[in-house]
């Protein structure tokens, strides 16, 4: 088997990258936000072309807006990895379209005692989306430059009317400052996201270990049975517990003890798929929650995993040993029901003198519970697998 990648294998240490929905919920929003944004500027154009001559910006900017947000919307409906390019391009489309709006404000009406108008409040929707697109300093460096042009905007003003369009000016600058005190302090909240990821990680991983905790296992098994019952899949747990381990404690002390659980789970983490979650069960106890893995091919993978734990040789000559139970899903069945039925086998393994793979019993027909998929039903069906040395 490949090399495990889960967060729970703590190879890769997944967990450090939160695998949480946070993408999936950035692309839906982008989307309904893109193909949304893209009809309201569609209709506010043409509604300026009815009720009257609309500004140069609202007559052909305003359009061009609406159908690259549009172009936008169905590439990342087609492609959803572009989203980190669509959401910049989407971002530069609109800062564009309101530069040039207060732009063309500026430039031509110097001396008129307009406010800014309403367009002005998304200004700052831009600089929180930087946030969101960007990492905290490159959206730090994009809403400096837009700040910066609005900035020129009004230095020019300025200069142009030597400060006669007070009203104008003053408002500008009003605009400065509260863009500068929105970045500033959303800059400050982007610096505590990775500090906030790191205490994700140590609240869901074994500090000893580097695998998953029990309550991330929890979490996550809780999710594998949700879809291994909803698309009826396979998944099989593999719990093992390494054998007379106070006794290594006692010969060797609990320094010693502490280093053969490190050297176990770095044995296991081996022959983990990118697919399995290797968790920190309890104290000298392990469960491996094994997504697309039926019945037999867990068995084969708990005596392979068997094998590599009795093949350790750790300092003092320790020979660890480990008794395993496995237990695949079946349909109707909840985590406990499964993990139950894995522990079950787990201290079969160990009442038949340790150092073995025990499989879960045999199935009685439960209208409650019954295999997923008919090639696990005949798996399940097979006799327990009882392996010695
Ligand atoms: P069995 O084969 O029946 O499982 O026997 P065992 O000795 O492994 O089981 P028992 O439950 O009697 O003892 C487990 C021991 O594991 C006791 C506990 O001190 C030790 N232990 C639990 N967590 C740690 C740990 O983090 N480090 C060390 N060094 N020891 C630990
Ligand atoms: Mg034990
Ligand atoms: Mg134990």
């Amino acid at each position: 088997m490949a090399d495990g990648g889960s967060p729970l294998a703590g190879r890769n240490h997944r967990a450090e990258t939160l695998p949480d929905d946070f993408d999936r919920i950035k692309r839906r929003m982008a989307l309904l936000a893109m193909s949304s944004g893209a009809v309201a500027c569609l209709i506010a154009s043409s509604l300026a072309h009815r009720v009257g001559l609309p500004n140069p910006v609202d007559a052909h900017v305003l359009p061009i807006l609406g159908i690259g947000l549009l172009v936008l919307a169905l590439s990342l409906w087609r492609n959803p990895p572009l989203l980190p390019w669509i959401e910049r391009i989407g971002w530069g489309l609109l800062t564009a379209y309101l530069l040039a709006a207060l732009g063309y404000k500026t430039l031509h009406y110097p001396y008129t005692h307009t406010p800014l108008g309403a367009r002005t409040y998304w200004f700052f929707f831009t600089y929180l989306l930087a946030f969101l697109v960007w990492p905290p300093r490159g959206a730090l460096v994009a809403s400096l430059g837009v700040i910066s042009t609005i900035g020129g905007l009004t230095l020019w003003l300025g200069l142009k009317t030597r400060g006669a369009n007070i009203e104008l000016l003053s408002s500008l600058i009003q605009l400065i400052a509260a863009s500068i005190a929105y970045v500033f302090v959303h800059y400050s909240f982007a610096q505590l996201r990775p500090q906030y990821a790191r205490m994700r990680t140590l609240a869901f991983s074994d500090p000893l270990t580097g695998c998953a905790n029990r309550r991330r296992a929890e979490e996550l098994l809780a999710l594998e049975v949700a879809r291994a019952g909803r698309y009826g899949r396979p998944l099989s747990l593999i719990l093992f517990d390494l054998d007379h381990f106070k006794q290594i404690n006692d010969l060797h002390g609990h320094a010693i003890g502490d280093a053969v659980l490190r050297a176990v789970t770095n044995a296991v983490r081996c022959d983990l798929r990118g697919l399995d979650h290797l968790a920190r069960w309890g104290g000298e106890e392990f469960l491996i929650i094994a997504p697309e893995l039926s019945q037999s091919r867990a068995s084969q993978f708990g005596e392979r995993l068997r094998k590599r734990i009795a093949s350790l040789r750790i300092s003092g000559g320790i020979q660890p040993t480990a008794s395993f139970g496995i237990a695949s899903f079946r349909l109707g069945e909840t985590a406990d029901m499964m993990v139950q039925r894995a522990d079950r086998a787990m201290y079969r393994a160990k009442a038949q003198g340790r150092n073995r793979v025990e499989m879960e019993r045999p199935r009685t027909a439960t209208p409650e519970a019954t295999d997923v998929a008919t090639v696990t039903t005949e798996e399940t069906d097979e006799p327990s697998t009882a392996l010695g040395d």
